[in-house]
């Protein structure tokens, strides 16, 4: 049977020309771009290349990309170093409840080792009201940090007017940007964004690799202390081949960002078109304009998400019912509840992601086969009334 795969937002299959580009390097390149010698050279090159590419794809500076292992690397980097560098300015961190975990559990850790932290609303789209963050400010905050695209719902979050008002008061920004990056155009140099984190594994390179824009300038401690390598803000000799299929990745998806963009937003209409005609008491939850082009959260009223996974997984259709990371627990989501939905509306909500990937065959398979399986589950339900 073929499968479906519709769960972009948790990870991505590794491009064929990337493979192809990469898989020789395992036994050609094998040299430490920190060594003189000729392989280290050759492994140097290819280092520095994907770097540009890293930094093109964000409109940034090459010595802006500090390349990490992962996005929750990168974000445990940027709110650890900043809030080290500076707790002699104050202790006080602006962030939101709808971040990742790899945000929300930093910030606990860090608010357990004496650190103060605002963890602000959202409203019933998922959207935060940058006047709340004005509000929120105080004379010791010393970092906001808010993701440009939630995982869950593919909001877009207000960035850049957040970004203005960090500026203003003179306050670092993080904005994690891992969901961002590859599904619209991010122009650092636009961007009153200081930090910002990445990770390949969305972006269709390998899990293991990741990268932290850190804006010239920026004062942070480091996470990970050692030897000199990027530029003396993260130690550890480096993962080349991830490294150099993330660059790879960057290239290809960079030059062909507006096709693909428009295709798989129209992909995602026709598959929410598809399921409203067909199934009533569907919701869709986070905003209807404001999101990434590739993602769609709907609950099915009455249907637990679980089941209905499962049964998509059956028909080859894989999509999540929840973020990754959440999934595998029986909690609804954070994101939801922090929205206002009910428990029950949280617990019957699925999200399909879209990719490169997918066709509109696929697509149109999911539409044929999700109408029964949904009907057989309400069937079930107790709570259901036909
Ligand atoms: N931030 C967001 C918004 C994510 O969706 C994820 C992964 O799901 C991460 C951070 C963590 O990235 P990584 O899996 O590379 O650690």
């Amino acid at each position: 049977m073929k499968r479906i795969y519709l769960d972009n937002n948790a990870t991505t299959q590794i491009l064929p020309e990337i493979l192809d580009y990469v898989q020789p390097l395992f036994k050609d390149c094998f040299g430490n771009p920190s060594s003189i010698h000729q392989e280290g050279r050759e492994a140097r090159i290819l280092f520095d290349e994907a770097r540009e590419h890293v930094a093109e794809m964000i409109h940034a500076h090459e010595d802006e990309i500090v390349f990490t292992s992962c996005g929750t690397e990168g974000a445990n980097h940027a709110l650890k170093g900043v809030a080290y560098a500076k707790h002699t300015k104050g202790n006080h961190i602006i962030t939101t409840q709808i971040e990742h975990p790899c945000v929300l559990n930093t910030c606990n850790y860090l608010q357990s080792h004496g650190f103060d932290i605002t963890f602000l609303p959202v409203d019933s789209c998922g959207l935060i009201e940058p006047d709340d963050v004005k509000k929120a400010i105080k004379p010791g905050t010393i970092l906001i940090s808010v993701m440009y695209a939630n995982n869950e719902t593919g909001n877009l979050l207000p960035v850049e007017e957040i970004g203005g008002i960090a500026r203003e008061h003179g306050i670092l920004f993080h904005s994690d940007m891992v969901q961002a990056l590859g599904k619209i155009d991010i122009h650092m140099e636009r961007l009153p964004v200081d930090i910002a984190t990445f990770s390949g594994h969305k972006v269709y390179a390998p899990k293991g690799v990741g990268a932290l824009f850190v804006r010239r300038g920026i004062e942070m401690d480091n996470l990970i202390h050692g030897g000199h390598q990027e530029q003396g803000r993260r130690a550890g000799t480096e993962n080349i081949i991830g490294i150099v299929a993330f660059g790879k990745a960057c290239e290809i998806i960079k030059n062909e960002l507006t096709v693909e963009t428009k295709r798989i937003e129209s992909l995602r209409q026709r598959l929410l078109d598809g399921i409203l005609k067909r199934i009533d008491h569907v919701r869709l939850n986070g905003h209807p304009t404001l999101r990434l082009p590739n993602t769609l959260n709907l609950s099915f009223e009455y249907v637990e998400a679980e089941s209905l996974l499962t049964a998509l997984d059956i028909h080859g259709i894989a999509v999540s019912s929840g973020s990754a990371c959440a999934s595998g627990s029986s909690e609804p989501s954070h994101v939801l509840l922090s929205m206002g939905l009910a428990p029950e509306v949280c617990q019957s909500a699925i999200r399909f992601s879209l990719g490169r990937i997918n066709t509109e065959e696929d697509i149109d398979y999911v539409i044929s086969v999700i109408p029964d399986i949904v009907k057989r589950l309400r069937a079930l339900s107790p709570l259901c009334k036909p």
